[in-house]
């Protein structure tokens, strides 16, 4: 079965999931969509605690269609995914089981996971404003709502409407404000584009570093991310971080997280795994390496994230915002956002 995954497969320690050995006791298999830079710190640390050995399948697409047809008989106990839009694509095709666990929920804040246990959020990311330092003065943009005044037009810059990271955003504007009032919004946003939605967020930004646009939308951890490469700290420079909404109910917030499987042969394991993703030395790391935001109250920020300063977040039930998750996609054709 595994050899049909080709190049997926990289294995962490010594070998790659096998079937034979999926429900040895001392072992604990993941599916990650988040890249293995990010979390083989993280699986290192928990195998120097723990002893448990963790098997990881990596790949951006295509893991929640194996699960599916694996079924009951999946080797996967969890599913790391990088939003929560794929968390509740595993849970809501009944891939994935509750966890009532103590230290789960002591962790992590109830806004940011399943109120069934089928999901927790481990970090969280801000989706920040990325204005031009020299064509929008400070203030001038406060609100995502800003987004859509016709003095932008032609001036901003996305990725797709269609990407999760937007879906999120726009979901949690249909939480804030209505479906009627999002609608026209989206709408007066679309009219305000310099461009074809196109790229990723980091490209939005370098964009308005060749000048095409004066402000995109971007999570925070890019900043860092710009920042930590040659190539791209003349963008980051280019522009200030604004976090949107700060008079109102806050800057909306995404969140990377994990699932225990349906399947899980390993669930005691699993758990156990789960719990030190959401610990001290893992929430850390996390804050370290991708210069996200710990979801552990308590847990130190990077340094640079800390420079950017204490903001209001967006304190909304994720799992009331991914409920708007088709409402929204069907917005985006609707007003012709990619076009
Ligand atoms: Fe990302």
């Amino acid at each position: 079965m595994f050899m049909s995954l080709g190049k997926v497969i990289i294995a962490i320690g010594l070998t790659a999931i096998s079937l034979g050995a999926a429900q040895a006791s001392d072992e604990v298999n993941v599916y990650s969509f988040r890249q293995e830079i990010l979390v083989k710190p993280l699986f290192e640390a928990f195998e120097a605690e723990t002893g448990i050995k963790v098997n990881v399948v990596f790949s951006k697409k295509g893991l929640i269609q194996r699960l599916k047809q694996e079924g009951i008989n999946s080797p996967a106990d969890i599913v790391l995914t990088a939003d929560g839009a794929k968390l509740m694509q595993v849970t809501n095709q009944g891939l994935s089981q509750s966890v009532d666990s103590d230290v789960l929920n002591a962790n992590i804040p109830a806004n940011l996971r399943d109120p069934d246990g089928r999901w927790f959020g481990l970090t969280k990311r801000a989706r920040l404003i990325y204005a031009s330092k020299d064509r929008v003065n400070a203030g001038e943009i406060l609100t995502y709502e800003d987004l859509a005044n016709p003095k932008w037009k032609g001036r901003i810059c996305t990725r797709s409407g269609s990407h999760p990271y937007n879906n999120a955003w726009f979901s949690s504007m249909i939480v804030a404000n209505g479906v009627a009032e999002t609608t026209g919004w989206l709408e007066g946003l679309k009219n305000n584009l310099a461009r074809k939605p196109s790229g990723n967020d980091r490209a939005q930004v370098k964009a308005i570093w060749q000048g095409e646009c004066d402000i995109a939308i971007g999570n925070s951890y890019y900043m860092g991310k710009m920042l930590a490469n040659k190539d791209q700290v003349a963008w980051a420079d280019s522009v200030n971080l604004i976090f949107p909404n700060q008079a109102g109910r806050g800057t909306h917030m995404n969140i990377s997280g994990v699932s225990l499987t349906k399947s899980a042969p390993n669930k005691a394991n699993a758990i156990k795994l789960m719990e030190f993703l959401s610990g001290d030395t893992a929430q850390k790391i996390y804050a370290e390496v991708n210069y996200e935001y710990p979801v552990k109250s308590g847990v130190a920020m990077s340094d640079l994230v800390k420079s950017w300063g204490q903001f209001k977040e967006d304190q909304v039930s994720l799992a009331d915002v991914v409920a708007q998750a088709l409402t929204a996609s069907k917005m985006v054709d609707k007003v012709g956002y990619n076009e």
